[in-house]
């Protein structure tokens, strides 16, 4: 993993840090909880309700957020190299948020195929309601010049993709959605901001779950919207409004904790990954094929190298000659990995892809079970041990 040339891991540590007050100030930012604001004149309280409706992030009341919000913001607006960053309570409504932010009755989305399973299972039948129309796209095959309509608003896509990492080039596709008068967003949570920058790509919006990586502790939900446009953020601050959308500030003060050893965490789940990925690859006789794009070989690593500055700690694997059954006996016979889907924490976890997930990816191959593995902190050693003892269950 090698550190962007912009040196983000600085100012990732330093983003959002308090002033001094009497010429001293705490390392961290204070956890400030509110609901009430008090002003000292009510011309104070005119003249910040007037700035907020002008489009300004500042707060007359509890909801708008606090000192802690915005210490927050900050510090993801830098790693998202972001004019303008919104929090929501979970990164399916930080999707949500987006989707109903800039779609109208009418309108027409693409969505790519390999996405986070829930985009297809909750938000699309909420927004059919609402008149919007969908059609799901192969992202990684090519330009989807064949799907796209006049009416068409939003691309949304997320690279690499859920459980199988399918890298789509998103510059191309940027310049697509341009032709095209569509907006693109990109889920960036596989990338949390420090290994993918979808905006500096070509996206308009970049959405992250902070649940995940930025959290780092399986202790934590919470989403974030980042983007560069005035009038973008402008649409999605009224609607953040309108949903009365709000993170707590414990949450808040919690995911900035996080933030702070991003990096290095990062560092240590890639390492432990590609140790895990090459010992998966040489396990022929039990494994039919990794999924990992760091991995040489894996038909994402090309673009992988070129838009990347690094890996995380998932990585996928189908069971050569396997069903189903197998799949539950080898995930329950391991020891170390936890059995569990919401990844990006310190630990490691295994989780079967579901079927029925898979059978609507154009990038999934076969009918062979796909367990996905987090790779966490502990030693890889003890990771291997563990999957080895695993495969041995299920081969006797
Ligand atoms: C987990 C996840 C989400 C949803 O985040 P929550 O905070 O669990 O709602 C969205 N996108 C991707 C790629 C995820 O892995």
């Amino acid at each position: 993993m090698s550190a962007p040339r912009d040196r983000t891991y600085t100012r990732l540590l330093h983003a959002g840090a308090p002033p001094f007050v009497d010429g001293v100030a705490p390392v961290n930012v204070p956890l400030v909880r509110a609901s009430t604001l008090r002003f000292e004149r009510d011309a104070t309280r005119a003249e910040l309700h007037h700035r907020r409706e002008a489009g300004e992030p500042v707060a007359t009341y509890g909801r708008h957020g606090s000192a802690t919000h915005r210490a927050l913001e900050a510090a993801l607006g830098e790693l998202e190299v972001a004019q303008h960053l919104l929090l929501a309570p979970s990164g399916l409504a930080a999707i949500s948020l987006t989707f109903i932010a800039l779609l109208s009755p009418g309108d027409h989305v693409l969505v790519q195929d390999s996405v986070y399973g829930p985009v297809r299972e909750r938000v699309e039948p909420l927004l059919s309601r609402l008149g919007v129309s969908f059609s799901y796209i192969s992202a990684g095959a090519g330009l989807p010049a064949d799907k796209v309509r006049p009416n068409t608003r939003l691309i949304y896509v997320e690279s690499p993709s859920s459980f199988l990492y399918e890298v789509i080039d998103l510059p191309a596709l940027a310049a697509f959605a341009r032709a095209h008068g569509a907006l693109l967003a990109a889920d960036n949570t596989w990338g949390a901001g420090l290994l993918y920058r979808p905006l500096e790509l070509g996206a308009d919006i970049s959405i992250q779950a902070i649940t995940k990586y930025v959290g780092g502790h399986s202790d934590l939900m919470q989403g974030a919207v980042a983007v560069r446009n005035n009038a973008i953020a402008r649409r999605l601050a009224e609607t953040h409004d309108s949903l009365g959308l709000f993170v707590s500030p414990d949450d808040a003060w919690l995911a900035l904790r996080g933030l702070r050893t991003l990096a290095v965490r990062l560092a240590q789940h890639q390492r432990h990954a590609l140790e895990v990925a090459h010992y998966l690859a040489d396990a022929r006789d039990v494994v039919e094929r990794v999924f990992y794009p760091a991995l040489p070989g894996d038909p994402g690593h090309t673009l992988w190298k070129r838009d990347f500055h690094g890996a995380n700690g998932l990585v996928s694997f189908s069971l050569r000659g396997a069903r189903q059954t197998d799949a539950v006996a080898f995930v329950d016979a391991l020891r170390l990995f936890g059995i569990g889907a919401s990844w990006g924490g310190f630990e490691s976890l295994a989780l079967i892809a579901p079927a029925s997930r898979l059978a609507v990816h154009s990038y999934a191959h076969g009918d062979a079970p796909v367990v996905r593995l987090h790779i966490g902190l502990e030693d890889p050693r003890d990771l291997i041990e563990d999957l080895a003892q695993a495969f041995r269950r299920i081969a006797g």
